[in-house]
């Protein structure tokens, strides 16, 4: 997400005044990046669908649920003992980014009534929290159920949806044929083109534009032959060809 909000940046010279996107890019990395830059991110993030449902009911034994005071850093189990913080584990991710996971751990849970619910492990209950994200999820939930964050994810799921549908199961376009970025692009390129213009054939039939809409279809139709003459060669007759 990251590399196409900078170049929205570079080609607008401003950043993107609203961002709506599934929960695969709720990630910290691209809530920091929408935040820094005053990004509106109506991003889900993993467990957004689950918490909506009416009968969610949040297991008080996961680590996200424990109750955390920031401000004096620490934690209280579901037993209300203080966890008390013991480090930072940092992880970095494939980009680079590291985030930070502050560490807690219980002082005793020997004896205690809950462990065969809390804890399998010998010793006492360790979590990791990583604080950033929790704040960074509660205001995209926020923004999220807002009136304004209906209205995108209505939106959102017809909008691209509807077409990754047609254009995996309708059109069978599953795989790419071609290697090479730049070969990938031009199959892609040809593809958006025609459905493109066969989009705005079906929109115009609707509105009875009758002779040009023939010759658009036509057009879309030799697009997309084309497009299928190409993917039908060998990839060892592309390369032949391309050198
Ligand atoms: S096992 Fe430890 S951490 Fe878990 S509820 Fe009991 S005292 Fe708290």
């Amino acid at each position: 997400m990251i590399p196409f909000l900078q170049s929205f940046l570079n080609r607008y010279g401003r950043p993107a005044h609203t961002v709506v996107a599934d929960s695969g890019y709720g990630s910290e990395e691209n809530y920091r990046f929408m935040e820094e830059n005053s990004t509106e991110a109506y991003v889900k993030y993993s467990r957004f669908h689950m918490e909506q449902r009416p009968r969610f009911n949040p297991d008080p034994f996961k680590a996200e649920n424990f109750h955390c005071n920031e401000e004096h850093d620490f934690c209280i189990c579901p037993m209300g003992q203080k966890m008390r913080r013991t480090g930072t584990k940092r992880v970095k991710t494939a980009s680079g980014y590291v985030s930070e996971n502050a560490r807690y751990r219980a002082v005793r849970c020997e004896g205690c009534p809950l462990r065969c619910r809390c804890l399998k492990a010998k010793g006492n209950r360790m979590i990791e929290l990583n604080h950033r994200l929790r704040r960074y999820r509660q205001k995209a939930k926020g923004l999220l159920c807002s009136g304004e964050g209906l209205k995108h994810r209505g939106q959102r799921c017809i909008e691209p949806e509807a077409v990754f549908g047609q254009m995996k199961n309708n059109m069978n376009y599953k795989r790419f044929r071609h290697f090479g970025k730049d070969k990938v692009f031009m199959d892609f390129s040809f593809f958006a083109i025609a459905f493109n213009i066969k989009k705005m054939c079906a929109k115009m039939e609707k509105e009875c534009i009758g002779r040009l809409t023939e010759l658009l279809y036509g057009l879309a139709a030799a697009i997309f032959r084309c497009w299928g003459h190409i993917n039908q060669r060998k990839p060892q007759n592309i390369a032949a060809y391309s050198t």
